[in-house]
């Protein structure tokens, strides 16, 4: 159904109710089709939800024999564990802190700025020394190897809230969370994930290597490293060193997870109001600016994955990388075409829309064919000559 509701340059006249229209002009005779212009391109290119193709296999049941009882135990078992070690965390020296934190920005950059904005989206590119750092960043975080995270995310972004979209979140907030992990994917999502693209992951000797050796990789950079650096480097007691792993790893994690979450539930959606994920300042807190969703969805091959540095220290670091000569080809959407989008297909809550529509009075919103009126630019003074955006703007929305 929401292959139906996505963006589609013509969504507003295509659900018209039948208002009285104007008398129609005489039919002008059929001209060839312009050839689509840069930003029409682009916007072709806004993430789309489908709907996979049916099949006639039935989900797996929930039994204990289908059930991922490895899974389930490390989940148990990390919460548990983390219970404990917050208790701890008070006696931390100052220096531990600090080395959190880092680790923190370090494991968000690699998972975000690079699992997800580097490899998965291509957003831009990355020399082979900060392709390397990111990688180490991702097997810190404890979750899965790049390879497996991109072909997920790749496999979500094209079936997203739908039966093929491996943490659905239309099967609600605990399982979209963390409970996809802990029963038997959806033979949807089984066959989507073959059907992903992954020659380019495939070419990476960086994403080749981690790989191969994703658990020793885990085993030394998720815990060994992050629990003896305290410990042998400023006489941190053992105890707080392994209660400090554990809490940077188990809220990480969650961090990492909530934008499955909470950033496809709860928030505003001013970029496309017919889709789940959704704004959300408190996920892009803690996940580095992933919080943004709505945009990210709809801009997926933007490297900032918002509209704004608001809150987007991956946005600031891929940015400081870029001055150092270790990023390069950023993609943005322009900011005409996010303009453009919010009008047309957003919620009403963007700042500029707010600024640039008219109030809709209540009768006209439930008229698409007067809301399109109304965000129609007016037609420049006769006098003037409009820029050509412009006129090409207003002809489209006509
Ligand atoms: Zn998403
Ligand atoms: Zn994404």
């Amino acid at each position: 159904m929401l292959d139906q509701l996505r963006p589609r340059p013509s969504m507003a006249s295509d659900t018209a109710s039948p208002a009285p229209a104007p008398a129609p002009a005489p039919a002008p005779a059929p001209a060839p089709a312009p050839p689509p212009t840069g930003e029409e391109q682009l916007e072709a290119l806004a993430d789309a939800p489908q709907q996979p193709p049916p099949t006639d296999e039935a989900p797996l049941p929930w039994t204990a024999r289908t059930m991922r009882w490895d899974n389930i135990v490390i989940v148990i078992v990390m919460h548990v564990w983390v219970l404990h070690s917050v208790t701890v965390m008070p006696c931390a020296r100052w220096q531990t802190w600090l080395w959190l934190l880092f680790l923190w920005t370090w494991v968000g950059f690699g998972v975000l700025g690079g699992a997800h904005r580097l490899w998965s989206h291509r957003s831009y590119k990355a020399v082979l020394p900060l392709r390397i750092f990111l990688m180490m960043g991702n097997s810190m975080a404890g979750m899965y190897c790049i390879w497996d995270w991109v072909r997920d995310h790749r496999v979500h972004h094209r079936y997203t809230d739908t039966d093929g979209d491996p943490h659905n979140s239309k099967r609600g907030f605990f399982f979209s969370h963390i409970g996809w992990i802990m029963v038997p994917p959806h033979p949807l999502v089984i066959r989507a994930r073959k059907e992903v693209n992954m020659s380019d992951i495939d070419n990476d000797p960086v994403c080749a290597f981690e790989k191969k050796f994703h658990m020793p990789l885990v085993y030394l950079l998720c815990f060994a490293m992050p629990i003896l650096v305290p410990i042998f480097m400023w006489d941190e007691s053992w105890s707080v060193g392994i209660a400090v792993g554990m809490v940077r790893w188990v809220f990480e994690v969650n961090a990492i997870l909530s934008i499955n979450s909470f950033a496809h539930m709860f928030g505003g959606r001013p970029f496309n109001k017919t889709i789940l994920p959704a704004e959300n300042k408190w996920v892009s807190i803690v996940s580095l600016g992933e919080g943004w969703h709505n945009y990210h969805h709809v801009f997926p091959w933007d490297y900032r994955a918002s509209e704004y540095g608001f809150l987007n220290t991956t946005m600031h670091l891929i940015g400081l990388c870029q001055r150092l000569g270790w990023a390069y080809d950023l993609k943005t959407a322009p900011s005409s075409l996010v303009r453009r989008v919010a009008k047309r297909y957003g919620d009403g809550s963007h700042p500029d829309r707010a600024a640039y529509v008219p109030e809709v009075p209540e009768a006209a919103a439930k008229d698409p064919s007067l809301v399109e009126a109304l965000l129609t630019p007016p037609p420049p003074p006769p006098n003037t000559t409009a820029p050509a955006t412009n006129q090409a703007e207003a002809k489209k929305d006509a």
